[in-house]
């Protein structure tokens, strides 16, 4: 049985900036800086959206997007120092990327590109680390076709280090 109290106070509620973006503005691709988080010891963790497909236009299949992160993981981790993550959005039109300290957005962009070339011309089926059920959670749902495809597209497009002008890298 839930106390009164409870039943009535409302969840605290968190302040979140990717809420705040007006997605009707920002023209993908892009590579844009979220925030910087600093640590007490002093340390800082960079968020960046990288955005691969337009918002309310278009989204990234979850074969292909799943794919992508295997091999974004693969390939930006070392074209990028301080690599910590890099995982999908939920709406399926970019990922998150957490970097340790604090990057130019080009610098991330020209690594995001190169990782997209080599995606899109230099990967085969078994370059795609994950994909089998010892090493990924759902190996079934993998396309490196869409993969590629999405790469291409994005190349195409170009790779903007600012999300509202085009300065493609
Ligand atoms: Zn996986």
């Amino acid at each position: 049985m839930s106390s009164p109290r409870l039943a009535s106070a409302r969840p605290e509620r968190a302040e979140v900036e990717s809420f705040q973006l007006d997605h009707t503005k920002v023209i993908a691709p892009y590579v844009r800086l979220i925030g910087c988080e600093h640590g007490p010891a002093g340390d800082v963790i960079s968020n960046y959206d990288i955005r691969l497909a337009q918002p309310n236009e278009t989204t990234i299949e979850t074969g292909g997007l799943h794919t992508l992160e295997h091999m974004l993981a693969t390939y930006l981790r070392p074209r990028l120092e301080g690599y910590i993550d890099c995982s999908p959005f939920g709406c399926r039109t970019g990922f998150h990327l957490l970097l340790w300290g604090e990057h130019d957005t080009r610098e991330v962009a020209c690594a995001l590109k190169a990782a997209l070339e080599d995606i899109a011309y230099r990967t085969e089926w078994e370059d795609v680390p994950g994909t089998e059920p010892e090493s990924c959670g759902n190996y079934r749902d993998h396309s490196l076709f869409s993969a590629k495809e999405w790469a291409r597209r994005v190349l195409e497009q170009g790779v903007s280090s600012d999300p509202y002008e085009r300065i493609c890298v």
